[in-house]
């Protein structure tokens, strides 16, 4: 078998992406995809930075809803697909756009996974972007595969590993990480998503998992791994991000607009 002729394509347009990121993590729910979401949202806050957010969970899309997308559509031209645009400076790419209805289930085996997730990097018009975020389903599986096979022809330049405070969490991030380093991508580091609860009212910390809290920095320490963040619970991330708009807009002086801020200088 010669080599792929796509990967000149490929190529191509991911040399025109100056930073590309993955955001893993072990298990769903530890709210990898409004990470995503909040990290597109806080890098595209500077108007000179120009973002693109891919999701390749592809039996799961929610990155439509949360960037406030899920009446878009894709166009097609004769050079390829154009994103759908949350913002000037924020594209955004996923499955979710491709399906007739956010009801419709996407059950496809791997060939087909790969030829999608194949598509959206040779097709689509991402142009000059200094960040592409891809959101990736939980797990390792048949997407994460492709992705990296065809990112590293330029190089990835890190993974994100979301995580939640308790050690269910934690012990399905190892496998991830040993992931990450059997497939070559470098880690930028660990964020501990849900890591406590501030009170709203009177600002107090709860730390709502005890006494596992601090879990995600003990592992760090443990693995070498760089801890990027600690996001709190906060219900009103939930509500902003249902009806598609951003935290960091909305509530900029909270403490987990606070903590995406501090992320962001820190990848
Ligand atoms: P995943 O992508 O890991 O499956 P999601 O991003 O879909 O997880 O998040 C799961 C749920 O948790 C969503 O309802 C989301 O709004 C909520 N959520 C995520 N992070 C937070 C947070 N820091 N505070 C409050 N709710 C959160």
């Amino acid at each position: 078998k010669g080599p792929d002729p796509d990967l000149p394509i490929i190529k191509q347009r991911l040399e025109q992406v100056d930073r590309k990121i993955l955001v893993l993590s072990g298990k769903g729910g530890v709210g990898k995809s409004t990470f995503s979401a909040g990290l597109s949202w806080a890098l595209s806050a500077d108007e000179d930075i120009q973002t693109g957010l891919m999701d390749i969970d592809i039996c799961g899309p929610s990155i439509p809803l949360l960037m406030g997308l899920s009446n878009s559509t894709i166009h097609t031209s004769s050079s390829g697909w154009s994103p759908a645009y949350a913002l000037d400076n924020l594209a955004v790419m996923s499955i979710g756009f491709l399906l007739p209805s956010a009801k419709d289930a996407v059950v496809w085996r791997g060939p087909k996974k790969n030829g999608l997730i194949k598509q959206f990097l040779k097709d689509v018009e991402w142009g000059q972007l200094d960040y592409m975020v891809v959101d990736t389903p939980p797990g390792t599986s048949d997407e994460h595969l492709s992705i990296v096979q065809y990112m590293k022809e330029v190089g990835i330049d890190g993974a994100v590993l979301v995580t939640t405070p308790q050690e269910v969490a934690l012990q399905d991030v190892r496998k991830e990480i040993d992931f990450c380093r059997k497939v070559g991508i470098p880690i930028l580091g660990l964020v501990e998503n849900m890591s406590e609860f501030i009170c709203p009212k009177c600002n107090t910390a709860n730390a709502i998992f005890a006494p596992t809290t601090g879990g995600a920095a003990q592992l760090g320490r443990e693995l070498d791994l760089e801890l990027l963040g600690r996001i709190p619970v906060d219900p009103r991330i939930g509500s902003t991000c249902d009806k598609g708009q951003s935290f960091l807009d909305d509530y900029p002086d909270s403490p987990a607009a606070q903590s995406y801020i501090d992320i962001v200088q820190r990848i």
